[in-house]
């Protein structure tokens, strides 16, 4: 750990952020704190700001003209309905600079998303959009507990993926000694955490259990021969299952962490330590859950689809952005002491929605039964076929290293698995049960769905 390397030496003088909160519990107390009214005050104010910043570019222009609004129709919180709503596909149609708000040379960064669900969109950010962003990540790091002293390995992806640089930035600002390990090459990585005394990683979460696995083979136990303390796990949905199992697995905490290129990247949410929801930052984004459908507001507690709007954002302000991931509201006010919204665990995006014989499903379903198995491992991949016009389900699933090669156990396993599979998604796959280590592992989101149906046109 740094104190014991004595890296203190190298700085004679602390630097500025390192007085920060001291022993607070915020990073920055007065806007975590903030009451709800407080919060609406400020976020009304800034949706003002942002609403007039956006009449710099000419898409947002159109935009307003088409809705029949101008600045001035912003009088209260509520008025940001009366907004149109931004989309990925604006971001594709305007490709790549067509939505900056700002003179391109003010601009200092640009991201793009992975492209999980098609053509890249690009995010353009200013210097103090970088600032902020670091900000958010050093909020949320510190919100979990991680403090100047903590060895932070940031196992994610870097490169114009934002959860690499994101965290990296964020991680510095708090002040921790940060490790750009980035994705893949596990034994290289177990070595760092050894050998730099890592207290914290951000990996997505199939990531840290190809990690753990690699450790079991090198029979490094996480619990006895490493420093860790704390987990960030996030940038593709996870059950709550498969979390409990990482946190088993490694002996520390997995804390969910939200986030999206189009909003900057991650820091947009990020779990508390009471683990009841992603607190949404109120202070950055106005968070509205609307029916994909008719794009009307739900109840608290409804699922819908988050909408977001930037309220500090410079260079590439978004309105109303539909995010098509499907979350609901679980609360305005925590344990914690913060009032920030708390959202539910994703379920997915709506295009990560199955349409199978006309049940809908999302992978997650799928995950949450298979890792309720202690005799199954953490990968698994589904593929959907059309097998003489009829569609089905295959769900491979690895077994866990111990298991049997009982072949009477196996098939009694499987047919416990596909009767639990039924009772969740109502149809029943073929489920079939693959030594460890078989499936494809992927370094960046892993890929739990393959589509090789027929399309009927
Ligand atoms: P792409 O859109 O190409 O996947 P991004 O890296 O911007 O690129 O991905 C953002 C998306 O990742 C979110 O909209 C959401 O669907 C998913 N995501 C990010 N963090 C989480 C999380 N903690 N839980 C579930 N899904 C997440
Ligand atoms: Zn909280």
């Amino acid at each position: 750990m740094k104190q014991e390397n004595d890296l203190t030496t190298k700085v004679s003088t602390p630097l500025p952020h390192r007085e920060g909160p001291g022993e607070s519990p915020f990073f920055n107390p007065e806007r975590e704190t903030m009451s709800r009214e407080q919060i609406e005050a400020f976020q009304l104010e800034r949706l003002k700001e942002t609403v007039r910043h956006c009449m710099n570019n000419a898409f947002y222009q159109k935009k307003f003209k088409e809705a029949g609004i101008t600045p001035d129709d912003i009088q209260t919180l509520a008025d940001v309905r009366k907004l149109p709503f931004t989309t990925k596909q604006d971001l594709r149609e305007t490709y790549p600079f067509g939505m900056c708000c700002v003179p391109m040379r003010d601009c200092v960064r640009l991201h793009s998303s992975s492209g999980t669900t098609g053509n890249p969109t690009v995010i353009l950010h200013t210097k103090k959009d970088l600032d902020e962003w670091a900000n958010q990540v050093a909020r949320n790091l510190w919100m979990v507990g991680l403090r100047p002293d903590d060895v932070f390995q940031n196992s994610s992806g870097y490169g114009m993926f934002t959860g690499g640089l994101g965290f990296q930035y964020g991680a510095e600002k708090l002040g921790m000694l940060t490790v750009p390990a980035a994705a893949g090459n596990s034994l290289r990585q177990i070595k760092f955490i050894k050998d730099f005394g890592t207290t914290a990683i951000h990996a997505v979460p199939s990531y840290v259990t190809r990690l753990y696995e690699v450790m079991q083979e090198q029979g490094v136990d996480p619990r006895r021969d490493t420093k860790l303390k704390v987990l960030a796990i996030g940038a593709e949905p996870h059950s709550e299952e498969q979390r409990k199992r990482i946190e088993d697995m490694m002996g520390v905490k997995a804390y969910n962490s939200f986030g999206m290129s189009e909003m900057c990247g991650p820091g947009v949410g990020f779990e508390c330590p009471e683990q009841n929801g992603l607190h949404f930052w109120e202070d950055y984004y106005i968070v509205e859950i609307v029916d994909p459908e008719t794009l009307e507001p739900v109840p608290d507690g409804e699922i819908g689809e988050l909408v977001l709007t930037t309220l500090c954002r410079e260079a590439m302000p978004l309105l109303r952005y539909r995010t098509r991931d499907l979350t609901r509201v679980l609360g305005r006010s925590c344990p914690c002491g913060r009032n920030h919204v708390r959202l539910d665990r994703m379920r997915g995006r709506s295009d990560d929605m199955m349409v199978l014989r006309g049940v809908n499903i999302f992978p997650i379903q799928i995950e949450k039964i298979l890792m309720q198995f202690k005799e199954l491992g953490n990968n698994y991949l589904i593929t959907l076929t059309t097998d003489e016009d009829n569609d089905n389900m295959t769900v491979e699933v690895e077994l866990a290293e111990m298991f049997t090669d009982d072949y009477n156990r196996l098939q009694q396993l499987s047919k416990d698995i596909t009767r639990a599979l039924k009772d969740e998604i109502l149809l029943t796959p073929r489920v079939k049960l693959v030594p460890r280590g078989t499936l494809p592992v992927s370094e960046g989101k892993a890929v739990r769905v393959v589509d090789k149906r027929k399309v009927y046109q």
